[in-house]
């Protein structure tokens, strides 16, 4: 049976300054039965319990998100998820955000077949799967320099996520690398691999989530200048021989 998930409105305004609508509550809750239904088959996730589906996956998701500064970012901003398993963060951000483009980036195409059936049972329009490595996708001219916002979670350390996403944005958009702690040594392995990828660290932001208490950071990412043609290098290398 379905479990109900819980609607926490106080704690989205009091945590995020931020309030789902009727229409977005309901979303999210057809999203998480998706999610449950679709975990018999494929394993998706072990994050099934209600509130932790809430915090783990909604709220985290959407947490990063809301420490950008939206008057920087058009109405039409387009945002691409790399690596986004079974959705995340990408789905939660283009529910919340319905004039944002999000495209949902991932290698695996069985995953991205069951979340297009999800994004058909939501009538979600504003959201739209890519299957491919990043590496490949993103030497493509039509994925290359063209998204403002790109955003990464549980995908692999921060500079091969660095390298993953920084070609993929216009010059002054911004990468969200969503973390779980963070270290002066990842900090300056980042440093190191965005001298060479054309971006600087803005902000390193520690969040604590709502119910469990866990320390999470996301670490953004301004895009410079433009990414030189190298970058990203040939499959599997970004991983093998990381930058910084
Ligand atoms: N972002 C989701 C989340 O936080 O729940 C999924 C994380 S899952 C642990 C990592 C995902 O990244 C997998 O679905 C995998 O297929 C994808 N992935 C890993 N390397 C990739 C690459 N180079 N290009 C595209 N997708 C990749």
């Amino acid at each position: 049976m379905n479990q109900s998930l819980p609607a926490f409105i106080e704690l989205w305004q009091t945590t995020l300054n931020w309030q789902p609508n009727p229409e977005q509550l309901q979303t999210f809750q057809v999203l998480y039965d998706q999610i449950l239904e679709g975990n018999t088959q494929l394993n998706l996730t072990r994050i099934t319990e209600a509130s932790d589906f809430w915090e783990k996956h909604l709220w985290d998701s959407l947490s990063g998100v809301s420490q950008i500064n939206l008057d920087s970012l058009q109405n039409s901003c387009k945002v691409i998820d790399i690596g986004t398993g079974a959705g995340f963060p990408g789905i939660p951000i283009a529910i919340s955000y319905p004039d944002w483009q999000v495209t949902l980036l991932d290698s695996t195409r069985k995953k991205l077949v069951f979340v297009q059936q999800i994004l058909d049972k939501l009538l979600l329009k504003n959201a739209k799967i890519l299957v491919g490595r990043a590496e490949a996708i993103a030497r493509e001219k039509q994925y290359r320099s063209n998204y403002d916002l790109a955003t990464i979670r549980a995908v692999s350390n921060a500079s091969v996520c660095a390298e993953y996403a920084l070609p993929f944005l216009k010059v002054g958009g911004t990468a969200i690398l969503y973390r779980g702690q963070w270290s002066d040594e990842e900090d300056y392995n980042l440093k190191s691999a965005l001298s060479l990828l054309g971006g600087e660290i803005t902000l390193v932001k520690s969040f604590q989530t709502p119910l469990t208490q866990g320390i999470r950071h996301c670490v953004y990412v301004q895009k410079i200048l433009k990414t030189p043609e190298e970058y990203p290098r040939a499959i599997g290398t970004p991983t093998q021989q990381p930058l910084g």
